[in-house]
């Protein structure tokens, strides 16, 4: 079957598949928008990364008390948590020795996944209509075209009224591989990075919102 045509102007184009950027691209869909969704790999989840099993994670791993939205995000998903064993002692490996630790050292009760953190991010991917998602395809730049922006990523040409960065800092905040041609709001997508809450502050440094001036 072939791909849905492109619009000519999409209201969003998301850079960035991970929770934040599948997050965003959710709400945005949710809300009756047209977005797209652009991921440089050939998975989405980002950091959120697990065997393929779920048994182990290789990135993201636990989840805190208090980290609502995270939970009702796996709550609407169907997903899993289960509660981290913390009793016993600790063990850390360095280059001389097995260490133990007595006892949890954290000393907070922590939660992960049932099937792996990527799980989230796999789940919420599939709520999202066919076409959302471009894998394979990083974005390179962002460039103005008249009253709209024009973002380009391997094999994908797409104008939008908006960009959403949704990479890590160290990439949003280098503008040589994206060179954004707009200006760009402090936090304007905050509320749209609802993954990951409890992280929050890093996160939303990731998510910059380009628009028109
Ligand atoms: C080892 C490790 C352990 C962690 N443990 C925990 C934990 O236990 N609990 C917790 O809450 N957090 C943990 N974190 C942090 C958590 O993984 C991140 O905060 C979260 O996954 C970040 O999500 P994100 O969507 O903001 O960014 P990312 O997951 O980094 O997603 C960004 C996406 O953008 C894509 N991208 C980058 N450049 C481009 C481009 N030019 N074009 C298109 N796509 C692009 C990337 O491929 C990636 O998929 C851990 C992180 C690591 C690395």
């Amino acid at each position: 079957m072939s791909a849905p045509a492109m619009p000519d102007l999409f209201d969003a184009v998301v850079i960035g598949a991970g929770i934040a950027g599948l997050s965003v691209t959710a709400a945005l869909a949710d809300s009756g928008l047209e977005v797209l969704c652009l991921e440089a790999r050939d998975r989405v989840g980002g950091r959120m990364l697990s065997s393929d099993d779920g048994s182990l994670d290789l990135g993201a791993t636990w989840l805190w008390p208090g980290e609502h939205r995270a939970r009702q995000l796996a709550g609407r998903l169907a997903i899993g948590i289960l509660k981290q064993r913390i009793d016993g002692d600790a063990l850390y490996e360095d280059a001389a020795a097995v260490h133990r630790l007595r006892g949890n050292p954290i000393g907070a009760p922590a939660y992960r996944y049932a099937n792996g953190a990527q799980s989230l991010a796999t789940a919420l991917a599939a709520t999202l209509p066919a076409g959302m998602i471009r894998l394979r395809a990083p974005a390179s730049t962002i460039s103005r075209d008249g009253r709209s922006l024009r973002v380009g990523a391997a094999g994908v040409e797409a104008r939008a009224t908006h960009v959403v960065l949704a990479v890590p800092p160290s990439l949003a905040g280098d503008e040589r591989p994206l060179r954004a041609g707009a200006a760009r709001s402090p936090d304007p997508v905050g509320a749209g990075h609802a993954g990951m809450d409890g992280r929050g502050q890093q996160g939303r440094r990731a998510v910059r919102e380009c628009v028109l001036a």
